[in-house]
């Protein structure tokens, strides 16, 4: 997606050879347009799914999740990482670690909205080592729903996150995939055409 490398490009901070910041536009502050674009762009890329359901992981995989929910006119969830006294219900778990915080945590999703009927897609901002997506994986496979596919924002293709996604067989396609970066530097792999 041309728009969104331009914009990493005059916007995006790397802060280490491994570190993107995006949070002008992206994951902080939020262009909305943007992110309705976005959107757009993955229900475009799925539209042969028979999508039911969006599932992302809280926070910065929400404003996508609900972008690509709108243009495929289905609900979206996202997984919790923290249990809240509000949630009762029984619920599909598993721990992720995170890449950026460095820390474990336990992911949710109540199984009251996720089932053996519903074909998932799963949408999040960045692709990095890949665990939180995996993460996401593990729960719709548990859940006995079908899996459309992985949308992910931002891929850094230099880490091994498609790689693990791939070897549990699922469809992934990344809006933006960065080849390498270093601080002042960034080189982008060539956009995937579908
Ligand atoms: P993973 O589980 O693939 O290692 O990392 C996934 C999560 O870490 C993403 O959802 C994102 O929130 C965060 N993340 C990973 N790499 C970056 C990065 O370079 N920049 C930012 N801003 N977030 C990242």
């Amino acid at each position: 997606m041309k728009l969104l490398e331009e914009r990493i490009r005059q916007e995006g901070l790397i802060l280490s050879d491994t570190v993107l910041k995006v949070d002008s536009f992206l994951n902080h502050q939020v262009d909305t347009v943007l992110a309705l674009e976005i959107g757009k762009e993955f229900g475009r890329i799925f539209a042969d799914e028979p999508v039911t359901k969006v599932l992302t992981i809280e926070a910065s995989g929400i404003q996508f999740a609900m972008a690509t929910a709108i243009a495929l006119g289905v609900p979206f969830l996202y997984a919790k990482k923290k249990k809240a006294v509000t949630q009762s219900d029984a619920v599909y778990s598993v721990p992720v670690h995170s890449f950026t915080r460095q820390e474990t945590y336990q992911v949710s999703v109540s199984r009251r909205y996720l089932g053996p009927d519903d074909n998932v897609l799963i949408v999040d901002d960045f692709l990095a080592t890949g665990a939180a997506l995996a993460g996401l994986v593990d729960i719709v496979n548990e859940s006995g729903a079908k899996l459309a596919g992985v949308g992910c924002v931002i891929e850094k293709s230099f880490q091994e996150g498609r790689d693990l996604l791939e070897r549990k067989g699922v469809r992934i396609h990344s809006l933006v995939r960065i080849a390498s970066m270093s601080p002042g530097e960034i080189r982008f792999a060539e956009e995937e055409r579908t």
